[in-house]
């Protein structure tokens, strides 16, 4: 494999999590949302992530309360357009971890504002498999700074059971069953750190709410007291 013809994250793929990281230093960043060269999103990009972090909490008038139980409250800090769209995909797929960070302060910066309650932040894990092809897991990156920020500890509670795609030929039904026993709590959680907390879960981009709605019910059967979640991003 050549240095120079390879599309990044094919590079990126067959390093390690240390090459990964002697890479970003190696590499100038350019900004994820303008293509500006310097930062992995400039000042001016930066903005869009903080665009509802002084939204009223909850539900904007006029929409359906459309919060997936068990879930108690769902945050997001912009909505999965533009600028923090291509940065999700940045983060995601072309191995742009230096987004991360930035992430989990518009997070932090959001819960600050926004959140109800929350003892501790639970990162929805990606496949394993992904994680290997990628090197980190992009929404443990986002609540371990997130949870710096504000704080809080991260309890790296849940994994996944198995990968969950192939979900578009399920029904609505299928699928919210299968996201159900895509997660579970890993057997190294010792039950008190989980029981009668108030988890808040922390994800990247949420759409339906279904994943997170899986989590919060694995954690609630583990005997957590309560579950809200936040995301960077919501896609209506
Ligand atoms: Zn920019």
């Amino acid at each position: 494999m050549s240095w120079t013809g390879a599309p990044l994250h094919d590079v990126r793929r067959v390093l390690g999590a240390a090459a990964n990281r002697a890479l970003d230093l190696a590499l100038p960043a350019s900004c994820a949302g303008c293509g500006q060269e310097g930062d992995a999103l400039c000042r001016e990009c930066r903005t869009a992530l903080d665009i509802r972090v002084g939204a009223e909490p909850g539900v904007p008038v006029g929409l359906p309360a459309d919060i997936p139980a068990p879930l108690l409250q769902l945050e997001w800090c912009a909505p999965f357009t533009g600028v923090t769209r291509r940065a999700l995909h940045a983060l995601k797929y072309d191995g742009e971890r230096r987004l991360a960070p930035l992430m989990g302060a518009a997070v932090a910066r959001r819960w600050a504002r926004a959140g109800a309650a929350g003892d501790a932040l639970v990162a929805v894990p990606a496949s394993p498999d992904r994680v290997r092809d990628r090197g980190y897991d992009q929404a443990t990156l986002i609540a371990g700074e997130a949870a710096r920020r504000l704080g809080l500890p991260v309890i790296d509670a849940l994994e996944r059971t198995r990968a969950t795609t192939a979900q578009f030929d399920l029904d609505r039904s299928a699928r919210a069953s299968n996201l159900v026993a895509a997660f579970r709590v890993r057997d190294a959680v010792p039950e008190t750190l989980l029981r009668d907390r108030w988890l808040v879960l922390v994800d990247d981009v949420v759409t339906t709410g279904a994943t997170l709605a899986a989590c919060a019910a694995a954690l609630l059967q583990a005997g957590a007291l309560a579950v809200s979640a936040i995301a960077v991003a919501r896609e209506r």
